[in-house]
């Protein structure tokens, strides 16, 4: 199986070791599961690796733009760990969830006047500064509150993580952070020592997503530490603290490679620790931003399905009952994944099919090439795995198509943790 909470019994699939047949009759479909035990594993991989290696000033950010409701950050507050937000409107979730937000990083390339203001008055913790725009509104907004904001500047290294294109955010023409190349990201650290409110503590950059590539990590903080030590000799200032961004990859599909989390962290640490040494510099608290690796594998989509089409000499489509309203992924960039038709388990699969949604849109496809079973019918359950990232956090109401709701799976328990939206939800801001 692609992960190891998905196993089958009794020709049904099971996640967390619970019947997903039995949960899409209980909670109905198209249904978003999460394993809660699965998401604490995959933050104490990061928790322990980095205490390992680095020692207890490190920290793991969960990344929740991933997935982002009230409960997951209950989790990461339980768990002790930080998390970065892109909004007021992620902010504004954590607080509710009674997050502390001395732990949360404010990330954005274009974040408005109003979101830095929300962000000061509820003491977030830090800033990460993409430009000197951002940086003269903060010092602008705590001068008038008389306080002060600590940030990290978000840099880009130059370096091609070989993904999808849309995923690659650390090359030199990106729109987030600013070049190291060019030159433009030392001036701006003199621009941004002269504030008097805002406190430079160090640097963050962020190479791209669902990275597989040996190196990455290590050609990126080579990088990354070179500048520091220009900035050390230019400002004689000491970089407190270091934040490499997330990206980590995750197994989709059976041919995705695997890697072990704690050799990783091992490699990267030990290039850190030489990079430092060599430009003697002290090794800064090291901060790393895991969304996709925390949550991807702890999801689970479910669907009823409704038609099957077959054009002999053609091609074949299994529509269900959902689609890129709550997983826009193909649709955005190809993504692919592993289906299972989760009541017919034992069943020879030997039927393909483009696995698609319910939208009005060529495009709202799920996967293409699954293999069904040939007696594949209507009110059969498809179970899409490896669903948690990037799925609810992206879904929409095209079609005007309700949310459905998340079910978190937990020891011998399974409970709401997101109500599924009804039609009045659809029409709640209408007015007429
Ligand atoms: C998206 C993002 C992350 C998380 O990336 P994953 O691929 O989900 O691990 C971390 N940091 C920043 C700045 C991001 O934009």
């Amino acid at each position: 199986m692609i992960c190891e909470n998905i196993t089958t019994k009794n020709g049904h699939l099971h996640f967390n070791n619970f019947d997903v047949v039995d949960l899409a009759k209980k909670y109905g479909t198209p249904l978003y599961l999460m394993d809660e035990n699965r998401i604490r594993k995959n933050v104490h991989a990061y928790k322990e690796a980095l205490n390992k290696y680095f020692g207890d000033s490190a920290l793991t950010l969960y990344a929740s733009k991933a997935c982002s409701f009230m409960y997951i950050y209950k989790i990461m507050m339980e768990e002790n760990i930080g998390i970065d937000v892109v909004s007021s409107g992620e902010l504004y979730t954590a607080e509710k969830s009674d997050f502390d937000l001395s732990k949360a990083y404010f990330h954005s390339n274009n974040k408005t006047d109003e979101d830095i203001r929300y962000g000061i008055e509820k003491n977030i913790g830090y800033f990460v500064v993409d430009n000197i725009e951002e940086a003269l509104v903060i010092e602008k907004i705590c001068g008038d509150l008389n306080k002060e904001q600590k940030i990290l500047l978000r840099v880009t290294p130059g370096i091609d993580t070989h993904t999808y294109e849309a995923d690659k955010t650390g090359k030199i023409d990106s729109k987030f952070g600013t070049a190291i190349e060019t030159g433009q990201a030392l001036t701006l650290v003199g621009e941004i020592l002269k504030l008097k409110h805002v406190r430079l503590y160090g640097f963050h950059c962020h190479v791209g997503s669902q990275v597989f590539e040996e190196d990455v990590y290590e050609r990126t903080s080579k990088i990354m530490i070179k500048f520091f030590s220009q900035v050390k000799e230019t400002y004689n200032f000491e970089t407190l603290e270091y934040d490499i961004g997330g990206g980590l990859g995750v197994r989709y599909v059976d041919d995705d490679p695997s890697f072990n989390l704690d050799t990783k962290i091992k490699i990267l640490a030990t290039c850190i620790k030489e990079e430092c040494k060599k430009y003697n510099l002290n090794v800064p608290s090291f901060r790393i931003e895991p969304g996709r690796s925390i949550v991807a594998d702890a999801g689970m989509t479910l669907y009823t399905v409704g038609t099957i089409k077959k054009i002999p000499g053609y091609k074949n489509y299994v529509s269900i009952d959902g689609g890129m309203t709550d997983n826009p992924r193909f649709a955005l960039y190809g993504a692919r994944y592993s289906c299972f038709l989760a009541n017919k388990m034992n069943n020879l699969c030997n039927f393909k099919a483009d696995l698609v949604g319910r939208c009005c849109e060529s495009g709202d496809i799920i996967a293409k090439d699954i293999m069904f079973p040939s007696d594949v019918s209507r009110y059969d359950i498809v179970a899409v795995a490896t669903t948690g990232a990037y799925n609810y956090s992206m879904a929409s109401n095209y079609n005007r198509l309700p949310r459905p709701s998340i079910v978190m799976l937990k020891d011998d328990k399974d409970f709401l943790v997101v109500k599924r939206e009804s039609l009045d939800d659809i029409i709640a801001n209408d007015i007429i």
